[in-house]
């Protein structure tokens, strides 16, 4: 691991020639190791790998060689929870926050708190998502961005504002919700390079309930439990990124029918049926790079960019997990996902 502690001005040049390689020979040393979570081997990874940004798998199994950082500060953003070393991603995506800090400020928002974006070499996280392992999903927070420059420690441990009401899991609460916040998220949902926004099924409802604008954008958002304290905006694979798994279009139209109404009906939250027949459940298992496309492992064993982690920009304490992920089923009920159409 302390490779990627390291820095190296040589390596870069030949890093992609390396990682070619590595590929080629389908035995870099971390590809090897079948035991060991890939959870853990991603995220000791403190810097991302040399090389131009090529994500590889699907959002929810993947990696990504070459990411970049977005910086801490920007005119109109702030990354929050630093210690989490979580805003790195594909240029694509970082230039799509970027321009939705600028436009959100014509929109009566006056800049974005950023999430998280994906680990410096992506794959899967120890802690609070399935997705955001190739560098093309981020959490934008719901609170909009104070006029000062918070502090790192600030950034760490400033609570998350659900917008739902008070021990209510599909209401909204008028006292937070403003449609400032409609109109910023509907703004991420025109670009044409994002593919789905995620928003608790409260939210969905309210836009389909309020908006006047193109109300096709609407079917680009999805909704999902959780989700009401930030909104999760995820772009198409990349052109030419051809080991980057593509999901189906979203349905057409707006969306705001059955498939919003399953959220508020009580099948999210039955229990799952039982077959007498059935063999009894394996055990979970974690998944290993293994299971990873196998780019991963050696994106995961090539030398490191010069790039800086977010956790260096003022050394604060890394925050308990509970801060900074939305881990679902902590203090609150988890319905069951949704098979289709998410
Ligand atoms: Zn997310």
């Amino acid at each position: 691991m302390t490779s990627f502690l390291t820095r190296s001005s040589g390596t870069r040049r030949v890093a992609g020639a390396l990682l070619a390689l590595a590929v080629a020979a389908g035995a870099s040393p971390a590809a090897a190791d079948n035991a060991t979570p890939a959870k853990a081997l991603f995220g000791a990874a403190a810097v991302p790998s040399a090389g131009s940004p090529v994500p590889y798998g699907s959002y929810a199994k993947g990696c990504i060689e070459g990411a970049q950082a977005l910086p801490v500060d920007g005119p109109n953003w702030q990354v929050m929870r630093l210690s989490r070393n979580r805003n790195w991603g594909h240029p694509e995506l970082l230039s799509v926050i970027q321009r939705l800090s600028r436009d959100g400020v014509r929109e009566g928002w006056p800049g974005l708190l950023v999430g998280d974006i994906s680990q410096p070499r992506g794959g899967p996280m120890t802690s609070g998502h399935a997705s955001h392992q190739i560098g093309l999903d981020t959490d934008i927070w719901l609170t909009p961005m104070p006029n000062r420059r918070l502090s790192a420690s600030e950034r760490d441990q400033m609570p998350f504002t659900s917008m739902l009401a008070p021990n209510k899991f599909l209401t909204i609460d008028d006292s937070k919700w403003t449609p400032a916040h409609a109109r910023l998220i509907m703004k991420a949902a025109s670009y044409p390079e994002v593919a789905r926004i995620f928003v608790n099924p409260a939210i969905k409802k309210r836009l389909c309930e309020t908006w006047t604008g193109n109300r096709n954008l609407l079917g680009k958002v999805r909704p999902i439990y959780g989700h009401d304290a930030h909104f999760h905006i995820r772009i198409s694979c990349p052109a030419g990124a051809s080991g980057c798994q593509e999901q189906a279009a979203p349905p057409s139209g707006d969306d705001c029918g059955k498939n919003l109404a399953w959220w508020f009906t009580k099948e999210p939250w039955a229990a799952p049926k039982k077959d007498p027949n059935a063999p009894p459940p394996k055990p979970p298992r974690a998944v290993t790079l293994a299971d990873l496309p196998r780019a991963c492992s050696a994106v995961l064993a090539a030398a490191p960019s010069g790039a800086v982690a977010a956790s260096a920009y003022a050394p604060s304490p890394a925050a308990p997990a509970a801060a900074g992920a939305l881990l679902p089923g902590q203090t609150i009920p988890v319905p069951r996902a949704r098979p289709a159409g998410r």
